[in-house]
């Protein structure tokens, strides 16, 4: 019985996904027979496997360093490193896992990714912020909002920092733009659980004001240490100020959206922040057309339906 009703959470799981998935679609106002058929002939099954998986091959920077997984992640990032070798071992056994075989999997090793603390180094550097008081955010701040999701992603989300709720619940993109990003996240063909997703700032500005720039210069090194340790293939930057203060680049986010950029040796798309898709849902089909081309960049859309 147990048995059965795992089944029909799993089912229950992939119908909610879809679901989403419709619902960011239609939000988008993209076509639905064009890009339904996309979604289903693209994304790869198992593709919730990717890089968390049973018998999880070591960390790639562990081989390339000869640093054990459980020496502490430097607040420096190292120089940008060679990627290629790590997306074929992760890529490892994608497609060939059903859908009932891979999810308790998936679960199980997500439990600790929920954290945002899913590896050893990311484990470490979370020990070495502690309660950290480096700048005057952490005097208002409830939680500090370190990370979440898979210590191996592919891909990792970037945004501004902590609103209120985030603040009260210790994890990034859980308000309503956090569910927005999930839409966007699950329409691409990813899981929320399978991306990693952080802010430049940890804890919340007052009011919900724009982080200053000592507050920024003194957490950085943590993203920046993120970064290092999930070793993501892309970043998508969201929303002027992440992009802005990343890229060191004030062009605005309407200017910038939509083209490659490298942020720590990482390839990096700006698009907008989903707070601003939810005050103006006529510029998701923009979002959307940035999605898409990280879509690409993952095999996720084919070149016919680019
Ligand atoms: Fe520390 Fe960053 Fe929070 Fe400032 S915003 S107190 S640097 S964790």
């Amino acid at each position: 019985m147990s048995g059965h009703r795992e089944e029909t959470a799993e089912v229950e799981d992939i119908l909610a996904d879809a679901v989403r998935h419709l619902e960011w679609l239609r939000d988008a106002g993209v076509g639905e027979v064009e890009e339904m058929g996309a979604g289903k002939e693209t994304v790869p099954k198992g593709s919730a496997t990717s890089g968390v998986s049973a018998g999880q091959p070591p960390h790639p920077r562990d081989s390339a360093t000869g640093r054990s997984s459980g020496a502490p992640a430097p607040l420096e990032p190292s120089q940008p490193r060679e990627r290629a070798p790590v997306r074929d071992e992760r890529g490892q056994g994608r497609g060939q896992s059903s859908t009932s075989t891979r999810i308790p999997h998936v679960k199980a090793a997500y439990a600790l990714a929920d954290t945002g603390c899913g590896s050893d180094e990311l484990l470490a550097l979370r020990e070495r912020m502690g309660e950290c008081t480096r700048c005057k955010l952490a005097g208002g701040r409830t939680k500090l909002v370190f990370g979440t999701g898979n210590p191996r992603a592919e891909l990792m989300f970037v945004g501004e920092g902590p609103g209120a709720d985030e603040d009260l619940q210790g994890e990034p993109f859980v308000g309503k733009a956090g569910q927005l990003l999930t839409k966007m996240i699950e329409a691409m063909g990813f899981r929320r659980e399978e991306v990693y997703i952080a802010n430049v700032v940890k804890c919340r500005p007052p009011g919900n004001r724009d982080p200053e720039p000592e507050e920024i210069d003194a957490c950085e090194p943590f993203l920046k240490a993120q970064i290092a340790a999930v070793r993501p293939r892309v970043i998508v930057g969201l929303g002027r100020f992440a992009v802005q203060t990343l890229l060191r680049d004030p062009t605005p986010i309407s200017k910038q959206r939509g083209r490659w950029r490298e942020y720590e040796g990482v390839k990096l798309m700006p698009t907008f922040h989903p707070a601003y898709l939810l005050r103006n849902p006529a510029e998701k089909k923009k979002a959307w057309d940035d999605l898409r081309l990280v879509m690409k960049e993952f095999g996720k859309i084919g070149p016919s339906n680019g």
